[in-house]
C-alpha cells in the first residue's frame, strides 16, 4: 500500500513513520509513504500556499493552484484515491478504514489555517474528517488514517486474531483485558479467565463486550440487526 501525503509541514511525519508497527510495515515492504511538500508547487518568490479570503473574514485560505499542481505531479507517477482532510468531511471510522485498506494507492491532502479554497474539492474523490472537532492541520488526521489502515493490511500485525476481535469490528467494543498480577490492591482478575476453559472464556468475553457496548456506546448496537443482538445476548 502506498500513501502520498501533501502537506506544508513535511517534518511532522518522521517520528510516527519511524516507530512501532508503521516502521515494521515499511521494513516488510507492506507500506510506502511519500511526503510531498506543497510549497514546492507554489509560485512566486515567497511560494505562498495560502491567501486572504474573498469576502473578508478571519484567517487565510489554502490556495487551489499549488494543490492541483501537486496532485497532478503525484498522479503522473501513480494514480491514487484522493482524500481531502477536512472537519466538514465524512467521518472516518473502522468501516472506512477497512474499505481504504483494499486500495493500493491513497493520496491524503492536509490543510491548515481556515481550510481549503472550496474549488479544491473538485479534484479529490472524498472529503474525510477524523471526528467532530477542529485540529490545527490535516497532518494528525493523515497519520491517524495511515495508522488505522496499515494495521489492517495482511501480514502487518503479528497476530491476525487481534484485528478480528477488536473494537468496532462487529459493531461492538472490545472485551476487557487483564494481565498479571491476578490481584491488584484487592481488585481480582475475573475467575473465569484463570479457569483454562476456552469455551467459557469466549462466552464471557462476548457477554462483557456486549455489556460495555450497551453502557458506553449503545449507538453502535443500533446498526446491528435485532436478531444479531439477541444472538449475542444468548436469547
Ligand atoms: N475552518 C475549518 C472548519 O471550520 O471546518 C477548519 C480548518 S482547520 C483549523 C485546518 C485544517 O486542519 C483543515 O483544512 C483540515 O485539513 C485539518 N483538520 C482539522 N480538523 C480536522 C478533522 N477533524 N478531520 C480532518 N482534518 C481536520
Amino acid at each position: 500500500m502506498q500513501f502520498d501525503i501533501v502537506t506544508i509541514f513535511p517534518g511532522m511525519f518522521a517520528s510516527v513513520l519511524d516507530s512501532s508497527i508503521l516502521k515494521r510495515a515499511a521494513e516488510k515492504g507492506k507500506l510506502l509513504v511519500k511526503i510531498h511538500n506543497l510549497r514546492d508547487y507554489a509560485e512566486g518568490r515567497h511560494q505562498n500556499t495560502d491567501d486572504t479570503p474573498y469576502g473578508g473574514g478571519a484567517g487565510m485560505v489554502m490556495k487551489v493552484e499549488p494543490i492541483v499542481k501537486c496532485l497532478k505531479a503525484v498522479e503522473k507517477k501513480k494514480k491514487g484515491f484522493k482524500i481531502l482532510l477536512t472537519p466538514a468531511g465524512k467521518t472516518f471510522d473502522q468501516a472506512m478504514a477497512k474499505k481504504l485498506a483494499k486500495k493500493k494507492n491513497i493520496i491524503l491532502v492536509c490543510g491548515h489555517y481556515e481550510g481549503f479554497d472550496r474549488r479544491v474539492a473538485d479534484y479529490v474523490d472524498e472529503e474525510v474528517s477524523i471526528g467532530d472537532y477542529v485540529l490545527t492541520g490535516g497532518e494528525i488526521p493523515a497519520m491517524a488514517i495511515v495508522d488505522a489502515v496499515t494495521r489492517l493490511l495482511p501480514g502487518v500485525l503479528g497476530n491476525a486474531e487481534s484485528i478480528k476481535n477488536e473494537s468496532f469490528m462487529e459493531n461492538l467494543l472490545d472485551y476487557p483485558h487483564y494481565t498479571r498480577p491476578a490481584v491488584f490492591k484487592g481488585k481480582k482478575v475475573p475467575e473465569v479467565l484463570l479457569s483454562g476453559n476456552h469455551a467459557l472464556i469466549e462466552a464471557w468475553r462476548k457477554e462483557e463486550a456486549l455489556k460495555l457496548t450497551k453502557k458506553i456506546r449503545p449507538d453502535l448496537l443500533k446498526s446491528t440487526a435485532k436478531k444479531e443482538v439477541r444472538k449475542l445476548e444468548g436469547v
